[in-house]
């Protein structure tokens, strides 16, 4: 998590890209250990479930929608993008371009067959996330969102991530939260989520703080993890 720009994040209101980022390459092998033991698992509090989070599972797809879903992705920062361990900035314009720049994300997410979606994944630095849990239901948008409540709760599901293609892991997190946001006209707004909802409001909160599910799932799981993720990179990059 980078602290560095957080502490800019009430100088500038505007979209920054990683293209003005530093290039480096970060790599969750170098994440802070600390962090990384506060959130291991004891091994038999796992139980395994079907695979909720933030990408669809993959199933038989119609060939045009894999197509409009391999286009979206191509928007979408994979792992290996300083972005993506980039913390986002506060909202502080409410204007027409923010609501284009949510209509964008709901696209894509859509179009990438995702659930949720993070500004930072798109590569921009605002602290705006939507999700849809149900499909045909409304577009969830939350601007500025911050943990109110969470319950002690919790629960431990499989995860995928639209920037951490062929990655599926165990993720703990508490089963209900509340969180205070703002909509897309600065309105404020308080949501109350629960079970799969809360998972993927969480998960999407995480983007905006540089938090992937590798930093939180078990040591175990994060090596194979890893090593799925390097295979995936060179059969891209070949
Ligand atoms: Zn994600």
């Amino acid at each position: 998590m980078s602290e560095t720009l957080d502490k800019r994040k009430d100088e500038a209101s505007a979209p920054v890209t990683a293209d003005q980022l530093e290039a480096d390459q970060l790599e969750a092998d170098q994440l802070d250990p600390d962090q990384l033991e506060a959130d291991q698992l004891e091994p038999d509090q796992l139980e395994p479930e079907e695979a909720q989070g933030e990408a669809a599972t993959e199933s038989k797809i119609d060939p045009e929608i894999a197509a409009r879903r391999d286009a979206a992705l191509a928007h979408v920062r994979q792992f290996g993008d300083p972005i993506l361990k980039t913390k986002a900035r506060q909202i502080k314009v409410f204007d027409e371009a923010l609501r284009s720049e949510v209509e964008r994300m709901g696209s894509l997410m859509d179009d990438a067959l995702g659930v949720g979606l993070a500004a930072t994944q798109v590569g921009v630095l605002h602290r705006l996330l939507v999700y849809r849990v149900q499909s045909g239901g409304p577009l969830g948008v939350l601007a500025n969102p911050t943990l109110a409540w969470a319950s002690r709760e919790e629960e431990i599901a499989e995860e995928g991530c639209l920037s951490l293609q062929t990655v599926h892991v165990e993720v703990e997190r508490p089963v209900h939260i509340r969180v205070s946001a703002q909509d897309a006209h600065g309105e404020p707004i308080l949501v109350e989520a629960s079970g799969f909802e809360a998972r993927v409001i969480q998960h999407e909160m995480d983007h905006l703080d540089g938090v992937l599910i590798l930093d939180r799932t078990p040591r175990d799981q994060r090596k194979a993890a890893m090593r799925s993720l390097r295979e995936w990179q060179l059969r891209s990059d070949g």
